[in-house]
């Protein structure tokens, strides 16, 4: 009995479907009633939790759009170089730092006295290895969505609750 109601919905609603789809989907709450006594039963009414969709979805707290600033260079995208430790250069050990070895130039720095960070190229930053020099790296919190979804604890992510 209940399959062959149920066949019998189902080629309706396609025959309506077909004919005007339109006019259902404008008429939401015209979905809801019962075509036959036992399709009552078993249908609930939407779940005003979550107004049918069966998820509930947050904006998440920890991120903005699902990214949150970088830890490490906070957005900057460039760190301090840990090879110089910002200083861009280094003091030249074969002159210790003079420039001349004597009465002659130093050979290693130039004359310079400095060696330049072959890392930073002597501007003594370098690009952010945390976030690939982006700024921001993707919230581990919600995935990078940019908010949270769960199943609705109302209706156990069905949508409907019984009356
Ligand atoms: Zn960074
Ligand atoms: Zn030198
Ligand atoms: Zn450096
Ligand atoms: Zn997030
Ligand atoms: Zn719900």
């Amino acid at each position: 009995m209940k399959h062959r109601g149920l066949k019998i919905l189902a080629i309706s609603v396609a025959v309506i479907g077909l004919a005007s789809f339109t006019v259902l989907r404008q008429s939401p709450t015209t979905d809801s009633t019962p075509t036959t006594r036992e399709h009552s039963a078993v249908c609930g009414k939407p779940c005003p939790r979550c107004e049918g969709t069966g998820r509930i979805t947050n904006q998440c707290n920890f991120c903005n759009n699902g990214y949150r600033e970088c830890q490490l260079c906070y957005g900057k995208k460039e760190i301090r170089c840990t090879y110089c430790q910002g200083g861009g250069s280094f003091r030249c050990n074969r002159c210790a730092g003079r420039g001349y070895i004597g009465e002659s130039e130093c050979p290693e720095c130039n004359a310079k006295g400095q060696i330049e960070c072959n890392q930073c190229h002597g501007t003594g930053q370098i690009a952010c290895t945390s976030c690939g020099a982006e700024g921001h790296v993707a919230c581990m919190t919600c995935g990078g969505k940019g908010y949270t979804e769960w199943n609705c604890p109302e209706c156990r992510g069905t949508g409907v609750v019984d009356d």
